[in-house]
């Protein structure tokens, strides 16, 4: 803990930014450890999460599934059923009621595909806060609805043309933002990445899922489950869905990340966006381009606390292909009568392999980090094309 205080995961994480912007964390750090420990803060949180989130969520047996890998009983953490259909919610509506706590009247977020921006964009409404959300421009151009969302939701959309109007273009004109405006502007920062104290930050109001799996699997099965799978973009589901199980030796911990951008199975220790973790890179030593069919996993890094966790040991990382989620995005449709997120589909799809392993006695957890009512159209896409060819 004291070690995670510091934001240091092993040789992972830190905070490498200019002097300006480390007084702006070094005040964030201090006020959220602070700030969250206070009892009438955990209420006002646990209240939001209720009301507005709908948690806490089920822990359903996906019995279908289930008999037809012939394994281990599979469980989904069903953060697809939680307002605006992810987890990206219950960070977000902690971060601002820190942001509140600490006296800010303006949220600030970067986002890529659009998710963070429309989780951002909802709770800022809900709380009657003025929103801006950074985008790149190109991202603004493959992202129109969620563009469209997030004004609805009375957020500003700023495009962001430098660089390559891309997310970390997007990241580094919020960053600007705030290092101006620090004295009225919070930064809400999408998953467990960054600088410290984002992926404490992150982590802390994410581990609500593995609280409540925790419990809800003790209930069901008298046991704890023989592992616990989520899909890695930054982190932040695997992180929420793996907190309150990494004491617990007995479980393994699998992350699924795409073949396509598997920064934790071939990525090597360097800096990226101010903290170090793995990640891709390309010879001249630039960030590597990635191409995931799941937008939320398109990232070159990974947050450091899986970086950790996986020199550690105490975690294992796989790489599923597109090929093979798109399988298990139709699968879980067609068997459990739920349509998960492109994301989370790579962790149903290893999670079946997981579960195939082990003996009917046993059960295994898969986070279902969304649902995939946003992907349909993309889907439907990609099927056109190929039946074209
Ligand atoms: C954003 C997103 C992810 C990836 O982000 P993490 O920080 O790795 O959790 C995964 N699943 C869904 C549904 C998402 O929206």
């Amino acid at each position: 803990m004291a070690e995670e205080k510091l934001g240091q995961f092993g040789e992972f994480g830190g905070s490498y930014v200019p002097e300006g912007l480390q007084e702006v964390l070094d005040r964030l750090a201090d006020d959220f450890y602070k700030i969250s420990q206070e009892p009438d803060f955990i209420e006002e949180f646990n209240y939001y999460l209720k009301e507005f989130v709908g948690r806490e969520s089920p822990l359903t047996l996906a019995k279908n599934l289930t008999k037809k890998a012939g394994g281990a009983k599979i469980y989904l953490k069903r953060e697809d059923l939680n307002h605006t259909g992810a987890h990206k919610i219950n960070n977000v509506i902690g971060q601002i009621l820190l942001a509140k706590k600490m006296g800010a009247t303006r949220i600030i977020a970067e986002t890529g595909a659009g998710q963070h921006g429309v989780a951002t964009a909802t709770a800022c409404s809900m709380f009657d806060i003025p929103c801006v959300i950074y985008m790149g421009e190109l991202d603004m151009k493959r992202q129109e609805l969620n563009v469209f969302r997030m004004e609805l939701l009375g957020a500003e959309v700023v495009p962001v043309s430098s660089g390559q109007g891309r997310l970390k273009d997007a990241v580094d004109a919020a960053l600007g933002d705030l290092v101006e405006n620090y004295e009225n502007t919070f930064y809400l920062l999408g998953s467990a990445v960054g600088p410290h104290p984002y992926p404490s930050i992150v982590k802390h109001f994410q581990s609500v899922i593995s609280e409540e799996a925790k419990r809800q699997i003790i209930e069901k099965e008298g046991k704890l489950p023989k592992a616990v799978v989520a899909c890695v973009g930054g982190g932040s589901n695997a992180i929420g869905a793996f907190a309150h199980f990494i004491e617990e030796k007995g479980v393994r911990l699998i992350g699924a990340e795409p073949a396509e951008a598997p920064s934790l199975t071939e990525g090597v220790p360097a800096v990226l966006h101010g903290f170090k973790c793995l990640t891709l890179l390309k010879e001249n030593g630039e960030p590597a381009p990635t191409h995931s069919i799941a937008a939320g996993l398109d990232y070159p890094g990974i947050g450091p606390e899986h970086s950790h966790l996986k020199t550690s040991g105490r975690a294992e990382y796989y790489t599923v292909t597109g090929d093979e989620a798109l399988e298990y995005f139709k699968e879980l449709s067609r068997v459990e009568g739920i349509i998960p997120a492109l994301e989370s589909a790579h962790a149903i799809a290893h999670g079946v392999k997981v579960a195939k392993e082990l003996s009917p006695e046993d059960s295994i957890i898969i986070n279902l980090s969304g649902r995939g009512d946003k992907d349909v159209n993309q889907v439907f896409e990609m099927e056109q094309e190929k039946n074209n060819k």
